[in-house]
């Protein structure tokens, strides 16, 4: 694209564009990036920089950009059939396809699949029909969700309220009635001097609190990441989810994991559930489903929730226009194939996890670098002032801002939330790709070490 193009598109944007969390006015200062094209696990702007995506766009692209393959399901599927809708007694092929797949592919007796556009539509279908499964049973008032603070589940209205964000919650009057959040398990900045082991159990105990507060009987379900993303990919420690599983089963809770991000192949296992070793009664997909490539969302429920739904729950007054849309399951069928022909999350759990760990622990060992957490192909870099103690910096956000900043400029994404400096690549990424991405971010690191 050339300079004036881009200078022009630039201006449109900034005069047209509202971009979803950014600060409008400052970003309409500084220009929007302009991305043109994607390869494997690299993306082009408009200024002909080559980045390495160490984010996976936003951590969806698990297959990587370029798939020919994924392009050609849309287009066939758009001529055979662009829509039809799973509203009157009716639905389509793919749709159907894809149900039995997911069926198949998630733990246990998660067999029932409903779709939406997105993660957050996913989250908000689970609000509703969790609800609605236990008021059919003479209980309106076990309607009680609880997350966690600083929890990510989407930004619709039950999105952002099951999430723990304290910003979202201060636009737009959230949370919604009867949701309550729990502390997270974060043992860098709250474990104390337990061990982590002891730590995930206390962090997990929490729930088990809230629940005899709230009494049992109003409590409907608890929801979480099995590794918490946006805030700053907490992963937590092993004792954690089987504590969480056991305490809801004691009290009748639903277990919801929101797998958007662990799902499909981030752990190196098809979904967190399994890499931690736990049940979920409901599942929320998204994002790696399609691998970024269309929007789909997915909520997913076991035989003992879509039972009751279906045996007691008369018509599920709940739905979008694009439930099943054919386009969409048509690319996760594909993506999917992909993912499972080509042994992608084999691979990622057996030959590149390994080395992408290795790696990230020696960049752990850099001064700047308080903790290098890492759980299969998704962690953190906790950036600090004090390499002795797990403490944060004053200012926080400052420092994470400024090594983002310098890692683009080397031509690699990472993405920081506060002093977090988070890796999520596609699952393709190849050993050389890796310590690609090790020798930018040791740069960047030093880079910001000697701009500090
Ligand atoms: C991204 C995300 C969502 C929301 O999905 P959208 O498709 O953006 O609506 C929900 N939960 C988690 C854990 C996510 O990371």
């Amino acid at each position: 694209m050339d300079k004036a193009d881009l200078v022009h598109l630039q201006q449109l944007d900034a005069a047209h564009h509202l971009h979803p969390f950014n600060d409008n006015a400052a970003l309409a200062k500084k220009g929007t990036r302009i991305l043109t094209r994607g390869e494997g696990a690299y993306v082009w702007d408009a200024n002909g920089n080559k980045l390495l995506d160490a984010f996976a766009g936003l951590w969806c692209v698990n297959v990587g950009y370029g798939r020919r393959e994924l392009g050609e399901a849309a287009s066939r599927q758009m001529t055979e059939l662009a829509y039809y809708n799973s509203f009157f007694q009716c639905t389509v092929e793919p749709t159907v396809l894809l149900s039995a797949k997911l069926a198949e592919l998630t733990p246990a007796d998660l067999n029932h699949a409903f779709f939406t556009n997105s993660g957050s539509e996913a989250n908000d279908t689970i609000l509703r029909l969790v609800r609605h499964f236990w008021a059919v049973q003479d209980k309106p008032q076990k309607n009680i969700f609880i997350g966690r603070h600083n929890g990510y589940h989407g930004t619709t209205m039950a999105g952002a309220s099951l999430g723990g964000m304290a910003g979202m919650h201060k636009q737009g009057g959230l949370p919604i009635p009867d949701i309550h959040h729990i502390d997270p398990p974060f043992w860098f900045a709250d474990g104390g001097d337990l061990s982590p082991d002891e730590y995930g159990l206390v962090a997990a105990r929490r729930l088990e609190q809230k629940i005899l507060e709230l009494g049992p009987d109003r409590v409907a379900a608890f929801i979480g990441e099995p590794i918490m993303g946006a805030i700053g990919v907490y992963i937590p420690p092993v004792t954690y989810w089987p504590e969480i599983e056991r305490i809801c089963r004691r009290y009748d809770v639903l277990l919801v994991a929101d797998e958007v991000i662990c799902g499909f192949g981030r752990t190196g296992e098809w979904f967190g559930a399994n890499y931690f070793g736990f049940t979920p009664d409901v599942m929320t997909l998204a994002k790696g489903i399609t691998s970024g490539y269309i929007p789909l969302g997915a909520a997913m429920f076991n035989d003992r929730v879509a039972g009751v739904l279906k045996e007691q729950g008369g018509e599920l007054a709940h739905g979008c226009t694009y439930s099943g849309h054919p386009v969409c399951t048509a690319v996760a069928l594909e993506n999917i194939r992909i993912l499972q022909e080509e042994g992608i999350v084999d691979r990622a759990r057996t030959g590149i996890a390994p080395y992408l760990a290795q790696r990230w622990a020696e960049l752990g060992e850099h001064p700047l670098v308080g903790e290098a957490r890492i759980a299969g192909m998704v962690g953190a870099l906790e950036l600090v002032p004090d390499k002795r103690k797990r403490a944060f910096f004053e200012e926080r956000g400052r420092v994470g801002m400024l090594c983002r900043d310098m890692a683009l400029k080397n031509g690699l994404i990472l993405r920081a939330t506060y002093d977090s400096m988070l890796l999520s690549p596609p699952l393709i990424i190849t050993r050389e790709q890796v310590d690609e991405l090790f020798e930018k971010t040791w740069k960047s690191l030093n880079e910001t070490v000697a701009a500090l």
